[in-house]
């Protein structure tokens, strides 16, 4: 039998509760896609993965 730890990299999508998978072990402020609803997620902590919505972010308001 494998032993691997197999590292699960992933977090529930707060918008539509839906778990959000990473290939790796995702960094500090990366920003994802959840794959079933296509929200934008920033990581706001990895261990344990924490996300919260990620600003939207269009056009330059200026200041
Ligand atoms: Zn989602």
């Amino acid at each position: 039998m494998s032993a691997t730890p197999t590292a699960s990299h992933q977090c529930e999508c707060p918008e539509c509760a839906g778990s959000v998978n990473f290939a790796r072990a995702p960094l500090n402020g990366e920003v994802v896609r959840c794959g079933d609803c296509g929200v934008e997620l920033e990581v706001t902590n990895t261990a344990p993965i924490t996300v919260t919505l990620a600003p939207e972010v269009e056009e330059d308001w200026g200041e």
